[in-house]
């Protein structure tokens, strides 16, 4: 028997007849022998309505009522499926997030979970029955309604179930897996069985339309496998889960791309220390989250200049573009440009780390296709090139092409 913790998103409780299908999903769990604990989102599209009838109230919803407003939202499925499953005749009781005593800090709207005491639910399931537990909520230390932030609810399942000491969690969506890429860009995009917390986590873009990234981070803290399920399809999904030897055969795992990437570039500033210190400490009070740098010292006037490029999110260009020119007399920039059409495309995977040709083999691919590389980084488990925004589909193919992602990798 294992202690399974179950989340059902938003689009898996739309309506009576969905939440009646999961319902009994979930009761099967519980009749196969296994401990069961449902979280919820609330039903598709009610956070977003609640956040507009807040919006239509006051120009600036305090933050306070805001997170007592949304919380109705998981507050309304609930107690909608703790009615169904007591409907076919299974007894269950639903939990907001302070009843099953979690405590949040930070602030309203994008609060953390600081601490989970679950006794209540372990009461529950001490007498054999199912609890189900409003995702995305608790209560702060002073007592007031906290949310975690959207998708905040795969969050609280998580967290639950490292309190709980559960087996496995199961992230019900509307998709049944974690794909090679996004199978809308590549349509022999492969869903993978299983794959690292870590590759997961490079590939945000791809699994932040899946899961929140945040709960993933928590799952690898703790070593908690998450099991990414199809709501209504009994295929098996993804399993996220710790890395093993067999993840290390193929060099790449996945392909990803974001769209959302603006480049600036200082040229020819001055070459010496605090420099690049300088231009990143103005994004940074600006909270202006740089993501790829490169710095590359100019061979001809005896390596006196060198320009530094970085990456910024798009919605951030203009700004970013606006305090670097502020800069250019500072630093003796000879000028500040930059470039809004710009995407970024990855490949990741465990296996990167010992095969050799990986980058090489990456470039070709994008050569091969015409593509310009403008920007490269690395870490360990991922390459990333900066190209030119209009081939970032083209590329995404391409690449899962060369590394032939569709074929599945022997051990899996
Ligand atoms: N209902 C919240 C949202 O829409 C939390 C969640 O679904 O995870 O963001
Ligand atoms: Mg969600």
């Amino acid at each position: 028997m294992s202690l399974i913790v179950q989340k059902y998103g938003g689009s898996s409780v739309a309506d009576l007849d969905l939440i009646r299908g999961v319902a009994r999903r979930s009761i099967a769990a519980k009749n196969e022998g296994h401990k069961v604990v449902v979280v919820l989102s609330a039903m598709k599209g009610e956070t977003d309505r609640l956040i507009r009838l807040a919006k239509a109230a006051s120009e600036d919803p305090d933050p306070r009522e805001l997170d007592s407003l949304l919380s109705t939202g998981e507050q309304t499925s609930i107690a909608l499926f703790a009615l169904t499953c007591q409907s076919l005749g299974e007894k269950v009781k639903s939990f907001l997030g302070f009843q099953a005593g979690i405590a949040t800090e930070g602030p309203h709207g994008k609060a953390r979970i600081a601490s989970i005491d679950p006794a209540r639910i372990q009461t529950e399931l001490a007498k054999g029955r199912m609890a189900v537990v409003a995702g995305f909520q608790g209560i702060g230390r002073g007592g007031d309604l906290t949310t975690l932030g959207r998708g905040g609810s795969d969050t609280t399942a998580v967290a639950l179930a490292v309190a709980l000491g559960a087996d496995v969690c199961e992230i019900y969506t509307d998709v049944d897996g974690i794909y090679t890429t996004d199978p809308n860009v590549c349509s022999d995009a492969r869903r993978m069985d299983r794959i690292s917390y870590e590759e997961m986590l490079e590939l945000a873009s791809l699994g932040a339309k899946v899961m929140e990234i945040r709960s993933v981070e928590l799952a690898m803290n703790y070593d908690l496998p998450i099991h990414v399920r199809h709501a209504h399809d009994p295929r098996d999904g993804t399993l996220i889960c710790r890395e093993d030897p067999s993840m290390e055969k193929t060099p790449v795992r996945g392909v990803t791309h974001s769209m959302n990437e603006a480049r600036i570039t200082l040229v020819r500033v001055r070459d010496e220390p605090g420099v690049a210190a300088r231009i990143l400490q103005v994004a940074a009070k600006a909270e202006i989250v740089v993501d790829v740098i490169v710095q590359n010292k100019s061979v001809g006037d005896g390596g006196l200049c060198t320009d530094l490029s970085f990456t910024v999110p798009a919605g951030e260009y203009s700004r970013t573009m606006a305090l670097m020119s502020e800069l250019t007399s500072e630093l003796n920039a000879e000028a500040v440009v930059g470039d809004d059409q710009i995407a970024k495309v990855s490949i990741v995977g465990v296996g990167m780390r010992n095969h050799a040709g990986v980058a090489a083999k990456m470039f070709q691919a994008l050569a091969s296709e015409g593509i310009n590389i403008t920007m490269i980084t690395t870490s360990e488990i991922k390459i990333s090139c900066i190209i030119e925004k209009k081939y970032a589909e083209l590329a995404v193919r391409a690449l899962h092409d060369a590394f032939e992602l569709a074929r599945p990798p022997s051990g899996e």
